[in-house]
């Protein structure tokens, strides 16, 4: 369902990318996982915002896992594509 809407190619996709966010943050991630998370991010500003979206939540909460993100933060996240969808052009925020 998320890969559907997701459909982006850019070395991972965006729902690969939005995965390995929270390894990402934990620094869990392998030296080429964080490379081509990184690079995907680099093109991809969707995924940029998702990111520093949850970096301000770890901030809030002071500790977040991938068990507690998953639900919600999925729901948010799939909210912001369908809004970037329904608005290519709005890339400027
Ligand atoms: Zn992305």
């Amino acid at each position: 369902m998320l890969a559907k809407l997701l459909a982006y190619r850019r070395g991972i996709v965006c729902q690969q990318a939005v995965e390995l966010v929270t390894d990402y943050l934990e620094g869990a991630l392998s030296r080429a996982d964080r490379r081509r998370f990184e690079a995907h991010l680099a093109a991809c500003p969707h995924c940029t915002e998702y990111l520093a979206q949850m970096r301000k939540t770890i901030e809030l909460t002071g500790m977040v896992t991938a068990a507690d993100l998953s639900p919600q933060m999925a729901d948010e996240f799939i909210a912001l594509y369908r809004r970037w969808q329904a608005d290519p052009g709005g890339e400027s925020e």
